[in-house]
């Protein structure tokens, strides 16, 4: 699984999607399948739900992780980010929106085959994405499963789990272990 956030401020890209055209009334719900992984290619007229499974890296574009309703796992990045003057203050903001859990609905979205080797689901703007964070307290950040009064990590207070296995996994394979720390701020200002 890639788990990996990183930023991709390509300027000049080859392709330039339509504006997005909410409300969907002629929208077709598509999903990675629906796309070839080896094509530079704008899917205008397409919503492309999932989930976010990533804590947000800010560059100055967002980048984060996202699942989509098969699984799949693509990366995600809204290219013009509405920066505030204060970086700290930009980042909390990131944080805040761009969190495990919340589902997410991709309008227009762009596929980039990526210089480094991952697929990016791009868009320009945060006009083409609706967030729905109401699942952020109820699932677990690792597996998705769902359930109330999840624990939470000890010191962050902010990653979710629904067992110990999904914690330890979290810590070792997912890099809880460095960004802990950097949650931990962001939760006491939250
Ligand atoms: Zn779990
Ligand atoms: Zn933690």
């Amino acid at each position: 699984m890639l788990r990996k956030s990183s930023s991709e401020t390509v300027q000049n890209v080859p392709h330039k999607p339509a504006p997005p055209n909410w409300p969907l009334t002629k929208t077709k719900k598509i999903t990675g399948r629906d796309m070839d992984p080896t094509k530079d290619k704008v899917y205008n007229g397409c919503l492309l739900n999932g989930r976010i499974i990533d804590w947000a890296f800010l560059m100055s574009s967002i980048a984060t992780n996202i699942e989509d309703e098969n699984g799949q796992i693509h990366r995600f990045v809204i290219n013009k980010w509405p920066l505030p003057s204060l970086r700290d203050f930009a980042i909390l903001e990131a944080v805040k929106v761009f969190r495990p859990n919340v589902k997410t609905s991709i309008i227009n979205p762009y596929h980039r085959k990526a210089r480094d080797g991952y697929n990016t689901i791009r868009v320009e703007g945060p006009e083409y994405v609706k967030l729905d964070t109401s699942m952020i307290d109820e699932q677990c950040h690792v597996c998705g499963k769902e359930g109330k009064a999840l624990p939470s990590c000890s010191q962050c207070k902010m990653a979710l789990y629904c067992s110990k296995e999904c914690q330890t996994f979290d810590w070792t394979e997912f890099n809880h272990k460095g960004i802990c720390k950097y949650l931990k701020m962001f939760s006491q200002l939250i």
